[in-house]
């Protein structure tokens, strides 16, 4: 069979999570925030009244409205899909052609350029410096002068925590003409979307998920705004149902929360702080071993040359954490006694190692 099949599925490998279970998880940037009883048991009661055997809505008009009026914009303007990854997927797949060029930077969400070689565009891959930040002058230039056709990045970023400001992202947009997708998963934790600026930019289209800041990741579902031209596109392109019925409920139910979601979205925010101090606090007594960067999300990355040992020590604990590669960690901020358990782990690598 395999001589049927083409090169490019040969040689994928599948998306590889923990799936064994630890006693403490930071490692894929879920929220650590249950949800309250009343919403839990206005959850159960629309579950009674659904109707398994209909076909869901094929706009999800009910989870787009929430979002809509939770960020203040016009429905109009969002497509649902099934979780943002469909939608990465669906752009990079529906609005290119073979052997179209697009750029991506590096470090960065590892599906843009998993989607870009499965629907085989080419990839020009910029790469951000030491300490992970970007060069807008020369994406710009590079954007204007290699014929691209779609440039796609999460702000602030995964996995590195560090964010591109709002200033820099309009003079890529007042600059630069190609598809413009910022993938603001973790803005919730920041404040320089260009949430607002769909309108302005026929360009710009603007990726938004349930999973992190909502801490919904199980039911799957993200959100492209973008303006009234590009999200008829959108919708013409995505298969017709594809955000399922329970999840259009539940995700309604709890985005209509306005102020469940700010207590959470500040809850993790507090979190994402302590873990930060606690780490940077280790940095300051090991500085040789250990760079912290500064987190506009709810992770932090840090970079380390025994990130190795220092992830299998805490797995050893029953603590996981994200390892990208030999140099880098992602931790997760997660409850109180979660971090307090985490930094005191840590300490304790680098105390058993000097
Ligand atoms: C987690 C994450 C997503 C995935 O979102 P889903 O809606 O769960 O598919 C998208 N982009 C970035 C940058 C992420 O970190």
């Amino acid at each position: 069979m395999e001589k049927l099949l083409p090169e490019k599925l040969l040689g994928l490998t599948p998306y590889d999570p923990v799936e064994q279970r630890f006693r403490i998880h930071l490692d894929a940037n879920e929220s650590f925030v249950p949800l309250p009883e009343e919403i839990l048991h206005e959850i159960c009661n629309s579950i009674k009244k659904f109707e398994f055997n209909r076909y869901p809505d094929p706009m999800a008009k009910g989870a787009c409205g929430a979002f809509a009026e939770l960020f203040g914009i016009n429905s109009d303007y969002i497509t649902a899909g099934n979780g943002s990854d469909e939608l990465i997927s669906m752009l990079l797949g529906a609005f290119l052609q073979k052997g179209d060029k697009i750029m991506t930077f590096s470090p960065d969400f590892t599906m843009y350029s998993f989607y870009s070689g499965l629907f085989e565009l080419e990839n020009s891959v910029y790469i951000k410096d030491e300490d992970f930040n970007v060069d807008i002058n020369e994406v710009i230039k590079r954007l204007n002068t290699e014929n691209i056709k779609l440039v796609i990045f999460s702000n602030p970023c995964n996995p590195t925590a560090v964010g591109i400001e709002r200033n820099d992202i309009i003079k890529l947009l007042d600059n630069t003409q190609v598809i413009t997708v910022i993938d603001e998963a973790y803005m919730d934790f920041w404040n320089q979307s260009v949430l607002d600026l769909i309108e302005e930019y026929e360009n710009l289209i603007i990726l938004k998920t349930c999973s992190k800041a909502f801490g919904l990741a199980s039911l799957r579902c993200g959100f492209a705004i973008s303006g009234k031209k590009m999200t008829d596109h959108i919708r013409n392109a995505k298969s017709p149902y594809n955000v399922n019925g329970l999840t259009q409920i539940i995700v309604k139910a709890i985005l209509s929360k306005k102020e469940f979601i700010a207590n959470a979205v500040n809850e993790v925010k507090e979190s994402a702080n302590m873990l930060y101090s606690g780490l940077k606090e280790i940095e300051n007594d090991y500085n040789d071993k250990v760079i912290i960067y500064p987190s506009k999300t709810n992770f932090v990355t840090l970079k380390t040359d025994y990130a190795e040992d220092i992830f299998k020590y805490l797995l050893s604990k029953s603590i996981c954490i994200r390892k990208l590669n030999d140099k880098i960690l992602r931790i997760t901020a997660g409850r109180k006694q979660e971090n307090i358990e985490l930094l005191k782990n840590i300490r304790g690598y680098f105390g058993k190692i000097i």
